[in-house]
């Protein structure tokens, strides 16, 4: 076994998969070490078009449209009896129109056993636990969870999928404090038994009647199973503390009429889960030898089901930049990886913000808003974050400020 490759990606989620994928094709020696063994569950499980663009990049595309997963082709909204539909076909940007809503244990799964078919070596239940930056190369510390054993791993260039893991942020101190309030997730999978007329073909966000700072997603799979979670800030549940997650996330639902009526003969089928302040930033998302991917970066928050999509386009970034300085060429990391990638963070960013502060909910619900505009939101629900030729993109929010005042008079 041999412990020297020119690149290491620290997690094998689909940032992970999807880079060293990449990185084999180009003809690079490529070690993916991963803490757990596939398949695991994780959250995300709702992907947006633009995302199919990414996995086409990296050749994973055909393996996605054939792995039986929910189509997808938009998002719906409902709050207090106000229902409204984004259907991606009618977004601005060309690309991609729909997409999947998968079960992430079979999707990263999937990703991950194509990186390793196309020559990726991925060591399962190893851990990185140091890091260590030397003159042309860089040290890794390796926990294998199996043996018990530690061992060194050598490379000339380090990738961070590690997700909410964040080894890199942690072990070289970049971590960056958000200016989001600390929210907090609960979920589960449900047996839906959801109505025939309801359509599969979408995520359902509702908005919690009594507090439009909480909301719910409901994400149907291919199998007549949903994810089902809410969101709010964590000060919410304080009062809930005698209730278990399960009775907080019914609680909720109850005083939920639309969402209640449509779940009246669901069936809880997985455990329900808890996670809370998952929002992260760093203060840069390379070194000499490294650069973040995903959620190893910045992750915002759930609401646009951006998580997928930033980790994709992070990889397919990073990539072939990696293949570019390992050939001895030079990469400005700050031009050609952060600033574009920061681009359509700030995008979702903004979009994030004024969903919370209601704006977005605004113009989202208003019954006469122009299909000019519509399009161009729309793109971005689609993940068409980083399409200069939409206004929405980038910026500084000023745009969705003035939507929105219109919107609401
Ligand atoms: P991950 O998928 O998290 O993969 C990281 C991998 O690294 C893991 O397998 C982990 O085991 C491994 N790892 C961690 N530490 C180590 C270590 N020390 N050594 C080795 N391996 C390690 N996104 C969407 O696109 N759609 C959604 O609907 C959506 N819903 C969400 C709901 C909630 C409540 C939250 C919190 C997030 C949601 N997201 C969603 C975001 C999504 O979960 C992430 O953005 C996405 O999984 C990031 O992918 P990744 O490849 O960066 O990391």
């Amino acid at each position: 076994m041999t412990n020297q490759f020119d690149v290491v990606v620290i997690g094998a989620g689909p940032a992970g998969a999807c880079a060293a994928k990449m990185l084999v094709d180009s003809g690079l020696s490529v070690v993916v070490v991963e803490k757990e063994q596939f398949p695991r569950f994780s959250i995300g499980e709702s992907l947006l078009p633009q995302c199919m663009s990414f996995l086409e990049q990296a050749g994973l595309k055909d393996l996605v449209d054939n792995g039986g997963f929910q189509y997808k082709n938009g998002a719906a909204f409902f709050k207090s009896g106000q229902y409204t539909v984004f259907n991606f076909a009618e977004k601005l940007t060309t690309g991609p129109a729909t997409t999947y809503q998968v079960k992430r244990a079979d999707f990263d799964k999937k990703l991950a056993d194509a990186a390793e078919q196309a020559g990726a070596e991925i060591r399962y239940q190893h851990q990185v636990t140091s890091f260590n930056q030397q003159e042309s190369n860089v040290v890794l510390g390796i926990n294998d969870l199996d043996k018990q054993q530690q061992y060194q791993l050598q490379g000339r260039f380090v990738l961070d999928a590690s997700g909410f893991g964040r080894v890199l942020p942690r072990l070289l101190d970049l971590e960056s404090p958000s200016d989001f309030p600390v929210r907090q997730a609960i979920f589960t999978h449900i047996q839906d038994n959801l109505p025939a007329s309801f359509d599969r073909h979408k995520i359902l966000i509702t908005v919690y009647p009594h507090n439009p700072d909480i909301w719910f997603w409901l994400i149907p799979f291919s199998d007549g199973t949903s994810s089902l979670g809410m969101v709010g800030e964590q000060r919410f549940f304080s009062e809930f503390t005698h209730l278990s997650e399960e009775q907080i996330l019914w609680h909720f639902i109850q005083q939920t009429e639309d969402l209640a009526d449509l779940l009246v003969a669901a069936k809880v089928t997985g455990p329900v889960r808890k996670i809370a302040g998952y929002t992260a930033n760093v203060n840069s998302l390379y070194g000499e030898r490294y650069a973040l991917l995903g959620n190893a970066g910045e992750f915002l928050d759930p609401v646009f089901s951006s998580g997928v999509t930033i980790a994709l386009k992070s990889a397919v970034l990073a990539a072939p930049l990696v293949h570019k300085q390992l050939k001895g060429e030079s990469v400005d990391w700050q031009s050609e990886f952060s600033q574009p990638l920061r681009l359509g963070i700030s995008t979702f960013r903004h979009f994030v913000v004024s969903w919370y502060d209601r704006r977005l909910q605004d113009i989202i619900f208003y019954p006469h808003s122009q299909p000019e505009i519509k399009q161009m939101i729309c793109s971005i629900l689609a993940g068409y974050a980083w399409d200069q030729a939409n206004p929405y993109v980038g910026g500084n929010g000023k745009r969705l400020k003035v939507l929105a005042e219109i919107c609401a008079n």
